[in-house]
């Protein structure tokens, strides 16, 4: 079985011949590593191999995590992409550096109310729904710029760009639309004056789809870390 260091390798190829085929350049888009279910140790292998940016799903597994590796804390930098409810954005406020997934005002409100004073801003990506009802989470893009302007007015936080998890389509050309979407939107809130510089799309299967649409993050589980025992992403 190839090491986590040679599947990092091998996503970083797949990023740099999807950054060529679309004309972008190299550094034009970042890795997350999706640690989710992994162990810690899973995270450190990662981190050993040059990978410092991580994304959980799960609010307590990314806590025990950050907690496991506060040893390497300063190199690293934690991403919260799953769903958030109210009560738990404490704990996030205070431990990541991200969070992906907010969908709702009051999260974002509560987030920073809760950023302590000591630690930089909280970066904020806005997750849309970009597939229509088949999906529970993210807000749906025509209260997308209400939602942007009131979410980038908030101190403590720095609203950062937008996110979506498309619903799993095998196709490599239908899986450019709901990217195109999301791309779309981006550059209206952009138009409109938000300083956006964020577009997190793209998971293992469909990440070349994603870099071709304009993605500058894209997330990545499987190919690194192997297939998981728990389901993909939570809609
Ligand atoms: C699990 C997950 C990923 C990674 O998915 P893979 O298919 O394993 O690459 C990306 N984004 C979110 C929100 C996830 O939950």
């Amino acid at each position: 079985m190839p090491s986590i260091s040679e599947n990092i390798l091998q996503v970083r190829t797949r990023i740099e011949a999807a950054c060529a085929a679309a004309g972008r350049p190299p550094g034009a888009v970042s890795l997350l590593a999706v640690s989710k279910t992994c162990p810690a140790e899973a995270v450190r292998a990662a981190l050993d191999a040059g990978q410092h940016a991580f994304g959980e799903n799960y609010v307590q597994e990314a806590l025990d995590k950050i907690a496991a590796l506060a040893d390497r804390r300063a190199e690293l930098q934690w991403h919260l992409i799953g769903p958030l409810q109210s009560n738990k954005t404490r704990p996030v406020a205070e431990a990541v550096d991200w969070v992906h997934s907010v969908d709702r005002l009051k999260i974002a409100q509560r987030l920073s109310e809760q950023r302590p004073a000591h630690l930089p801003p909280l970066n904020l990506c806005l997750q849309v729904n970009v597939s229509g009802e088949a999906s529970k989470s993210g807000v749906a893009p025509d209260e997308l710029p209400a939602l942007a302007r009131a979410v980038a007015a908030l101190p403590r936080l720095r609203l950062r760009g937008l996110m979506a998890i498309p619903e799993p389509e095998d196709d490599p050309v239908r899986q450019r639309a709901p990217h195109a979407r999301l791309r779309d939107l981006f550059h209206r809130l952009q138009a409109q004056g938000l300083a956006l510089d964020t577009l997190s799309m793209g998971m293992s299967a469909d990440l070349e789809a994603a870099v071709l649409e304009g993605a500058t993050v894209v997330r990545i589980g499987t190919a690194i870390f192997g297939a998981r025992a728990r389901p993909g992403p939570a809609q």
